[in-house]
């Protein structure tokens, strides 16, 4: 399994539009590793998603799957899933603030607006069309993956940048108190 080296925050893959992907590619056993990779990735940086252009690749796939982490040990456990050519086809207008961060910045966190509830539509890791409602914590996850997609950073989303700060100092005020 290859542990890739994530973009940071600056490289202009990270502010890209990523490009669609063909099904014919997705039926390759490249694209299955590909994923394993992602995936393994993912796990060995205590991350909770993992887009493409983040290990330098700019295509619409995305990976994310969420259990307990250091950094969030209240996390509500969501089922691991691959994203091909993601679209979110309603965004609802209730929104809600939480704390981010993102394995391109792995110092900083944030407070980020989000729709509390999003129908997004994809392709699965067989080219499966998926069409589903995925709501809290979920639905905050895979819009930051699918802002990834379109070259947006968590960063363009906050509403209020006095939040940002480093993550020593999210631990220290914030997380204790979580
Ligand atoms: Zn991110």
């Amino acid at each position: 399994m290859k542990k890739y080296i994530l973009t940071q925050f600056g490289n202009p893959v990270l502010r890209k539009e990523a490009k669609r992907l063909l099904l014919d590619t997705v039926h390759t056993s490249a694209f299955r590793q590909l994923v394993k990779d992602m995936f393994f990735t993912m796990h060995k940086e205590q991350g909770i998603g993992l887009a493409a252009p983040q290990i330098g690749k700019s295509l619409r796939l995305a990976v994310l799957g969420v259990r307990p982490t250091k950094f969030r040990p209240t996390l509500h456990p969501v089922a691991p899933a691959v994203m091909v050519n993601p679209k979110i086809l309603h965004a609802s207008r209730e929104v809600e603030d939480d704390w981010e961060g993102c394995l391109s910045f792995p110092d900083g966190r944030g407070v980020v607006p989000r729709s509390t509830s999003i129908a997004v539509e994809y392709w699965d890791e067989n080219g499966e069309h998926v069409q589903k409602t995925v709501t809290g914590f979920a639905a905050r996850v895979f819009q930051h993956e699918i802002d990834h997609l379109h070259g947006i950073l968590y960063v363009d989303r906050m509403r209020n940048m006095r939040t940002l700060c480093t993550l020593a100092e999210y631990e220290k005020r914030v997380l204790r108190f979580r």
